[in-house]
Protein backbone atom coordinates (compact mmCIF):
# COMPACT_ATOMS: atom_id res chain seq x y z
CA UNK A 1 0.00 0.00 0.00
CA UNK A 2 1.33 3.27 -0.94
CA UNK A 3 2.40 5.91 2.31
CA UNK A 4 -0.67 7.54 2.87
CA UNK A 5 -1.72 11.11 4.50
CA UNK A 6 -4.75 11.47 6.38
CA UNK A 7 -5.61 15.16 6.62
CA UNK A 8 -8.79 15.44 8.98
CA UNK A 9 -11.11 18.16 7.72
CA UNK A 10 -14.07 19.21 9.97
CA UNK A 11 -16.75 21.79 8.37
CA UNK A 12 -17.36 24.01 11.59
CA UNK A 13 -20.50 26.06 11.17
CA UNK A 14 -24.06 26.23 12.34
CA UNK A 15 -27.02 24.45 10.59
CA UNK A 16 -27.69 25.53 6.64
CA UNK A 17 -30.70 28.04 7.91
CA UNK A 18 -28.96 30.09 10.31
CA UNK A 19 -29.88 27.62 13.31
CA UNK A 20 -28.22 25.76 16.14
CA UNK A 21 -26.47 27.27 18.96
CA UNK A 22 -22.54 27.85 18.66
CA UNK A 23 -21.63 26.50 22.36
CA UNK A 24 -23.61 23.06 21.54
CA UNK A 25 -23.24 22.62 17.63
CA UNK A 26 -19.84 23.89 17.02
CA UNK A 27 -17.24 25.03 19.81
CA UNK A 28 -17.97 21.67 22.32
CA UNK A 29 -17.91 18.99 19.04
CA UNK A 30 -14.49 20.88 17.97
CA UNK A 31 -12.96 20.31 21.43
CA UNK A 32 -13.85 16.80 21.42
CA UNK A 33 -12.40 16.67 17.94
CA UNK A 34 -9.11 17.90 18.44
CA UNK A 35 -9.06 16.33 21.75
CA UNK A 36 -9.47 12.73 19.91
CA UNK A 37 -7.17 14.00 17.55
CA UNK A 38 -4.07 15.49 19.95
CA UNK A 39 -4.35 11.81 21.32
CA UNK A 40 -2.90 10.56 18.30
CA UNK A 41 -0.72 13.96 17.42
CA UNK A 42 -3.00 14.49 14.44
CA UNK A 43 -3.81 17.66 13.05
CA UNK A 44 -7.11 18.99 12.47
CA UNK A 45 -8.27 21.41 9.44
CA UNK A 46 -10.91 23.13 10.33
CA UNK A 47 -13.12 24.36 7.27
CA UNK A 48 -14.46 27.85 9.29
CA UNK A 49 -17.38 29.11 7.66
CA UNK A 50 -16.37 32.69 7.72
CA UNK A 51 -19.81 34.07 6.17
CA UNK A 52 -21.14 32.72 9.37
CA UNK A 53 -18.96 33.78 11.96
CA UNK A 54 -18.97 37.18 10.89
CA UNK A 55 -22.50 38.12 10.51
CA UNK A 56 -22.72 36.27 13.62
CA UNK A 57 -20.53 38.91 15.03
CA UNK A 58 -22.04 42.25 13.68
CA UNK A 59 -25.19 41.31 15.43
CA UNK A 60 -24.93 42.31 19.22
CA UNK A 61 -27.12 39.79 20.13
CA UNK A 62 -24.74 37.04 19.25
CA UNK A 63 -21.21 38.95 19.29
CA UNK A 64 -20.46 36.91 22.74
CA UNK A 65 -20.72 33.54 21.31
CA UNK A 66 -18.43 34.65 18.29
CA UNK A 67 -15.94 35.94 20.22
CA UNK A 68 -15.78 32.48 22.07
CA UNK A 69 -15.50 30.67 18.90
CA UNK A 70 -12.63 32.94 17.67
CA UNK A 71 -10.22 32.60 20.84
CA UNK A 72 -11.32 28.53 20.18
CA UNK A 73 -9.72 29.17 16.96
CA UNK A 74 -6.91 31.29 17.67
CA UNK A 75 -5.90 28.50 20.43
CA UNK A 76 -6.52 25.57 17.77
CA UNK A 77 -3.91 27.06 15.47
CA UNK A 78 -1.58 27.50 18.17
CA UNK A 79 -2.01 24.12 19.01
CA UNK A 80 -1.14 22.78 15.48
CA UNK A 81 -4.15 22.18 14.32
CA UNK A 82 -5.14 24.22 10.81
CA UNK A 83 -7.91 26.60 9.70
CA UNK A 84 -9.23 27.23 6.20
CA UNK A 85 -11.94 29.27 4.51
CA UNK A 86 -15.82 27.26 3.93
CA UNK A 87 -18.29 29.64 2.80
CA UNK A 88 -22.56 29.64 3.41
CA UNK A 89 -23.13 32.41 0.86
CA UNK A 90 -26.93 32.42 2.24
CA UNK A 91 -25.49 34.62 5.51
CA UNK A 92 -24.99 37.42 3.61
CA UNK A 93 -28.36 39.35 3.73
CA UNK A 94 -29.02 37.52 6.85
CA UNK A 95 -30.78 38.97 9.75
CA UNK A 96 -31.90 37.95 13.41
CA UNK A 97 -35.38 38.52 14.06
CA UNK A 98 -36.97 39.69 17.40
CA UNK A 99 -37.18 35.89 18.72
CA UNK A 100 -33.42 35.65 18.29
CA UNK A 101 -33.73 33.55 15.32
CA UNK A 102 -31.70 33.94 12.42
CA UNK A 103 -33.73 34.37 8.67
CA UNK A 104 -31.24 33.58 6.08
CA UNK A 105 -31.45 34.02 2.37
CA UNK A 106 -32.00 30.40 1.14
CA UNK A 107 -31.73 31.44 -2.33
CA UNK A 108 -28.02 32.00 -2.05
CA UNK A 109 -27.47 28.62 -1.12
CA UNK A 110 -24.70 28.00 -3.78
CA UNK A 111 -21.80 30.25 -4.05
CA UNK A 112 -22.06 28.67 -8.11
CA UNK A 113 -25.53 30.89 -8.41
CA UNK A 114 -23.71 34.03 -7.60
CA UNK A 115 -22.39 36.67 -9.94
CA UNK A 116 -18.65 37.22 -10.24
CA UNK A 117 -18.17 40.01 -8.27
CA UNK A 118 -20.35 38.32 -5.55
CA UNK A 119 -17.80 35.35 -5.49
CA UNK A 120 -14.78 37.22 -5.64
CA UNK A 121 -16.03 39.55 -2.36
CA UNK A 122 -17.09 36.63 -0.27
CA UNK A 123 -14.34 34.76 -0.88
CA UNK A 124 -12.18 37.78 0.12
CA UNK A 125 -14.08 38.94 2.99
CA UNK A 126 -13.73 35.39 3.99
CA UNK A 127 -10.44 35.06 3.74
CA UNK A 128 -9.59 38.27 5.36
CA UNK A 129 -11.57 37.63 8.70
CA UNK A 130 -10.20 34.22 9.03
CA UNK A 131 -6.37 36.03 8.21
CA UNK A 132 -6.75 38.48 10.60
CA UNK A 133 -7.86 36.35 13.19
CA UNK A 134 -5.40 33.36 12.82
CA UNK A 135 -2.47 36.47 11.98
CA UNK A 136 -2.96 37.81 15.72
CA UNK A 137 -1.16 34.18 16.63
CA UNK A 138 0.51 32.93 13.77
CA UNK A 139 1.91 36.32 11.80
CA UNK A 140 2.57 33.92 8.61
CA UNK A 141 -0.62 31.93 8.62
CA UNK A 142 -2.03 31.64 4.83
CA UNK A 143 -5.59 30.77 4.30
CA UNK A 144 -5.25 28.68 1.00
CA UNK A 145 -7.84 26.24 0.65
CA UNK A 146 -11.77 26.01 0.19
CA UNK A 147 -14.47 23.81 0.30
CA UNK A 148 -18.34 25.06 -1.11
CA UNK A 149 -21.29 25.34 1.40
CA UNK A 150 -23.25 22.11 0.44
CA UNK A 151 -20.58 21.05 -2.02
CA UNK A 152 -21.92 23.30 -4.07
CA UNK A 153 -19.35 24.47 -6.69
CA UNK A 154 -20.73 23.45 -9.75
CA UNK A 155 -20.98 25.03 -12.58
CA UNK A 156 -17.08 25.57 -10.82
CA UNK A 157 -15.41 27.88 -13.44
CA UNK A 158 -16.11 30.95 -12.19
CA UNK A 159 -15.39 29.82 -8.39
CA UNK A 160 -12.15 28.43 -9.42
CA UNK A 161 -11.30 31.47 -11.15
CA UNK A 162 -11.83 33.63 -8.92
CA UNK A 163 -9.77 31.38 -6.43
CA UNK A 164 -7.12 31.28 -8.64
CA UNK A 165 -7.22 34.85 -9.17
CA UNK A 166 -7.08 34.99 -4.93
CA UNK A 167 -3.80 32.92 -4.87
CA UNK A 168 -6.18 29.61 -3.03
CA UNK A 169 -4.19 26.82 -3.75
CA UNK A 170 -6.62 23.64 -3.01
CA UNK A 171 -10.28 23.04 -3.35
CA UNK A 172 -11.51 20.30 -1.41
CA UNK A 173 -15.50 20.36 -2.78
CA UNK A 174 -15.75 17.39 -4.68
CA UNK A 175 -16.87 13.94 -3.32
CA UNK A 176 -16.55 11.81 -6.22
CA UNK A 177 -19.31 9.66 -6.96
CA UNK A 178 -21.80 11.62 -5.09
CA UNK A 179 -24.59 13.68 -6.45
CA UNK A 180 -27.84 15.59 -4.82
CA UNK A 181 -30.73 16.77 -7.08
CA UNK A 182 -32.35 18.68 -4.72
CA UNK A 183 -33.32 22.03 -6.56
CA UNK A 184 -31.67 25.20 -5.33
CA UNK A 185 -28.29 22.80 -3.62
CA UNK A 186 -27.47 20.74 -6.72
CA UNK A 187 -24.04 19.27 -6.79
CA UNK A 188 -23.36 16.06 -9.09
CA UNK A 189 -19.60 14.25 -8.78
CA UNK A 190 -20.98 11.22 -10.65
CA UNK A 191 -18.09 12.42 -13.48
CA UNK A 192 -15.07 13.18 -10.62
CA UNK A 193 -11.77 11.52 -12.31
CA UNK A 194 -10.10 8.37 -10.78
CA UNK A 195 -7.26 10.13 -8.85
CA UNK A 196 -6.90 10.78 -5.76
CA UNK A 197 -6.04 14.08 -6.61
CA UNK A 198 -5.56 16.65 -9.17
CA UNK A 199 -5.01 20.44 -10.91
CA UNK A 200 -8.74 21.83 -12.41
CA UNK A 201 -8.66 25.48 -14.24
CA UNK A 202 -12.56 25.31 -14.60
CA UNK A 203 -14.36 22.26 -14.11
CA UNK A 204 -13.23 20.52 -10.87
CA UNK A 205 -14.42 17.42 -12.17
CA UNK A 206 -12.14 17.36 -15.22
CA UNK A 207 -7.68 17.15 -14.67
CA UNK A 208 -5.66 19.45 -15.97
CA UNK A 209 -2.10 19.77 -16.63
CA UNK A 210 -2.16 23.14 -14.27
CA UNK A 211 -4.35 24.95 -11.85
CA UNK A 212 -5.45 24.57 -8.52
CA UNK A 213 -5.58 21.41 -7.04
CA UNK A 214 -8.62 19.41 -6.11
CA UNK A 215 -8.27 17.49 -2.58
CA UNK A 216 -11.02 15.50 -3.06
CA UNK A 217 -12.79 14.21 0.11
CA UNK A 218 -12.41 10.23 -0.03
CA UNK A 219 -15.77 8.07 -1.05
CA UNK A 220 -16.13 4.85 -1.92
CA UNK A 221 -18.85 2.27 -2.47
CA UNK A 222 -19.82 -0.24 0.65
CA UNK A 223 -22.73 -2.71 1.07
CA UNK A 224 -25.92 -1.03 0.53
CA UNK A 225 -27.05 -3.05 3.44
CA UNK A 226 -24.53 -2.20 5.57
CA UNK A 227 -25.17 1.62 5.06
CA UNK A 228 -29.17 1.39 5.38
CA UNK A 229 -27.82 -0.30 8.87
CA UNK A 230 -25.09 2.31 9.75
CA UNK A 231 -28.37 5.09 8.97
CA UNK A 232 -30.43 3.37 10.83
CA UNK A 233 -28.20 3.17 14.25
CA UNK A 234 -27.95 6.68 13.54
CA UNK A 235 -31.72 7.71 13.74
CA UNK A 236 -32.04 4.63 16.69
CA UNK A 237 -29.55 7.20 19.36
CA UNK A 238 -31.26 9.26 21.72
CA UNK A 239 -29.19 12.08 20.31
CA UNK A 240 -30.37 10.82 16.77
CA UNK A 241 -26.75 11.82 15.57
CA UNK A 242 -26.37 15.44 16.71
CA UNK A 243 -23.51 16.93 18.89
CA UNK A 244 -24.45 16.52 22.75
CA UNK A 245 -26.83 19.47 23.61
CA UNK A 246 -26.98 20.94 19.47
CA UNK A 247 -30.17 21.51 18.29
CA UNK A 248 -31.36 22.88 14.70
CA UNK A 249 -32.83 22.26 11.78
CA UNK A 250 -31.64 20.80 7.88
CA UNK A 251 -33.65 23.35 6.25
CA UNK A 252 -32.05 24.37 3.09
CA UNK A 253 -33.49 25.94 -0.13
CA UNK A 254 -35.21 22.44 -1.26
CA UNK A 255 -37.27 22.30 1.58
CA UNK A 256 -36.87 20.95 5.19
CA UNK A 257 -35.56 17.39 5.71
CA UNK A 258 -35.72 15.41 9.76
CA UNK A 259 -32.01 15.20 10.95
CA UNK A 260 -28.66 13.74 9.85
CA UNK A 261 -30.14 10.22 8.00
CA UNK A 262 -32.49 12.62 5.85
CA UNK A 263 -29.64 15.08 5.29
CA UNK A 264 -27.32 11.97 4.41
CA UNK A 265 -29.94 10.27 2.15
CA UNK A 266 -30.50 13.25 0.65
CA UNK A 267 -26.66 13.19 -0.73
CA UNK A 268 -26.38 9.46 -2.22
CA UNK A 269 -28.14 6.73 -3.37
CA UNK A 270 -27.28 3.69 -0.75
CA UNK A 271 -23.62 2.73 -1.05
CA UNK A 272 -22.12 5.77 -2.11
CA UNK A 273 -20.38 7.02 0.95
CA UNK A 274 -17.49 10.18 2.23
CA UNK A 275 -14.84 9.26 4.77
CA UNK A 276 -17.07 10.67 6.84
CA UNK A 277 -16.16 10.19 10.54
CA UNK A 278 -19.68 12.08 12.74
CA UNK A 279 -21.70 9.68 10.46
CA UNK A 280 -20.16 6.10 10.08
CA UNK A 281 -18.75 3.81 12.59
CA UNK A 282 -15.02 2.77 12.14
CA UNK A 283 -15.94 -0.19 10.34
CA UNK A 284 -17.06 1.71 7.85
CA UNK A 285 -14.51 4.29 8.08
CA UNK A 286 -11.70 1.99 7.74
CA UNK A 287 -13.69 0.13 4.24
CA UNK A 288 -13.85 3.43 2.12
CA UNK A 289 -10.03 4.00 3.73
CA UNK A 290 -8.94 0.63 2.55
CA UNK A 291 -10.64 1.01 -0.62
CA UNK A 292 -9.44 4.45 -1.62
CA UNK A 293 -5.79 3.53 -0.81
CA UNK A 294 -5.77 0.58 -2.72
CA UNK A 295 -7.81 2.07 -5.83
CA UNK A 296 -4.85 4.68 -6.52
CA UNK A 297 -1.80 2.53 -5.17
CA UNK A 298 0.73 3.23 -7.24
CA UNK A 299 -0.96 5.87 -8.85
CA UNK A 300 1.45 8.49 -7.49
CA UNK A 301 4.97 8.34 -6.02
CA UNK A 302 4.15 11.32 -3.40
CA UNK A 303 1.87 10.53 0.02
CA UNK A 304 -1.55 9.71 -1.00
CA UNK A 305 -3.82 11.96 0.34
CA UNK A 306 -6.75 10.79 2.73
CA UNK A 307 -9.33 13.31 2.70
CA UNK A 308 -11.71 12.84 5.54
CA UNK A 309 -14.44 15.03 6.72
CA UNK A 310 -16.84 15.44 9.56
CA UNK A 311 -18.91 18.17 10.99
CA UNK A 312 -19.63 19.67 14.30
CA UNK A 313 -23.33 19.55 14.67
CA UNK A 314 -23.06 16.13 14.10
CA UNK A 315 -20.15 15.02 15.94
CA UNK A 316 -22.15 12.71 18.44
CA UNK A 317 -21.26 10.39 21.47
CA UNK A 318 -20.90 7.70 18.93
CA UNK A 319 -18.80 9.65 16.76
CA UNK A 320 -15.99 10.30 18.95
CA UNK A 321 -15.88 6.99 19.72
CA UNK A 322 -15.51 6.35 15.78
CA UNK A 323 -13.12 8.50 15.32
CA UNK A 324 -11.28 7.34 18.24
CA UNK A 325 -11.06 3.76 16.88
CA UNK A 326 -10.49 4.70 13.31
CA UNK A 327 -7.38 6.61 14.57
CA UNK A 328 -5.84 3.96 15.83
CA UNK A 329 -6.54 2.20 13.14
CA UNK A 330 -4.50 4.61 10.52
CA UNK A 331 -1.65 5.10 13.26
CA UNK A 332 -1.07 0.77 13.40
CA UNK A 333 -0.89 0.99 9.40
CA UNK A 334 1.16 3.68 9.23
CA UNK A 335 -1.07 6.73 7.70
CA UNK A 336 0.72 9.85 8.85
CA UNK A 337 -1.36 12.58 9.71
CA UNK A 338 -1.14 16.25 7.81
CA UNK A 339 -2.92 19.22 6.56
CA UNK A 340 -3.64 21.11 2.97
CA UNK A 341 -0.38 23.28 3.45
CA UNK A 342 1.76 20.91 4.86
CA UNK A 343 1.23 18.14 2.13
CA UNK A 344 1.58 20.65 -0.68
CA UNK A 345 4.86 21.91 1.03
CA UNK A 346 6.06 18.03 0.56
CA UNK A 347 4.84 17.58 -2.85
CA UNK A 348 6.91 20.77 -4.28
CA UNK A 349 9.87 19.94 -1.88
CA UNK A 350 10.03 16.61 -4.11
ZN1 LIG B 1 -20.98 23.77 5.48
Amino acid sequence: MAAAQLILSVDYEVFGDGSGEPRHCVQDPARRIMQVAEGFDAPVTLFVDAAGFAMMESELRSVCSVAAIKAQLAAALERGHDLQLHLHPQWEGGRMDAEGEWQLDLSRWRIADLSDGEIRLLLKEGRTWLEDLARSRQPDYRCIAFRAGGWCIQPSERVVRALRKLDFLVDSSVAPGMRNTTKGEWLDFTKAPKLPYWMTRGDVCTPEKKGLYEMPIATARIDPVRHMRALVAVKGRPDAGFASGCEGSYRGPGGTVSGVVGRLAKLSKLGQVMLDFSSMPSRVLIDVSRKWLKQFDGVTDVPLPLVAIGHTKNFSVASEQSLAEYLEWASGEGIAFTTFPAWLDALNAD
